[in-house]
C-alpha cells in the first residue's frame, strides 16, 4: 500500500505527464496550420510527401490521445484507492515501478510476461 506522501507524488507525476502531453499536441496542431498556411502559393511540393507528413502527424496524435488516455485511468485508479494495484494478479505494483512508469497497471512479473503493452 502507499502512503499518503506517495500518493500524492505520483499523482503530481502524472498531472506533469498529463501538461506535457497536451503541450505537444498544441505544438503538433500549431505545426499542422502553419504548414497549411505555407502551401498557399507554393504548388511544387511533392504530393507524396505531403501526404507522409500528414500521416505521421496523424499517428502522432493517436499516440498522444492513447497515453492521455491511459494517464486518465491511472489518475482515476488512484483516486479509487487501487493505483498500487497490479491489475493482473492483485499484488502492489511498488512505487519505484509507478514513479517510472506512472501509466502502468502491471507488476514487473506480469509485465514480464506479457510483452505486448509497450507502453506500460
Ligand atoms: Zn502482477
Amino acid at each position: 500500500m502507499l502512503s499518503k506522501e506517495q500518493l500524492e507524488e505520483l499523482r503530481e507525476r502524472l498531472l506533469a505527464e498529463r501538461r506535457r502531453l497536451v503541450a505537444s499536441a498544441h505544438s503538433a496542431l500549431s505545426f499542422a496550420m502553419d504548414r497549411d498556411r505555407d502551401r498557399v502559393g507554393r504548388d511544387s511540393l511533392d504530393e507524396s510527401t505531403e501526404e507522409a507528413m500528414y500521416s505521421t502527424e496523424l499517428r502522432l496524435h493517436d499516440r498522444e490521445k492513447y497515453l492521455l488516455a491511459k494517464i486518465e485511468a491511472a489518475l482515476r485508479r488512484l483516486e479509487d484507492g487501487d493505483g498500487d494495484e497490479c491489475e493482473s494478479c492483485s499484488e502492489p505494483i511498488g512505487f519505484k515501478r509507478l514513479m517510472a512508469r506512472p501509466v502502468t497497471t502491471l507488476c514487473i512479473d506480469c509485465k514480464a510476461e506479457r510483452e505486448e503493452s509497450e507502453d506500460d
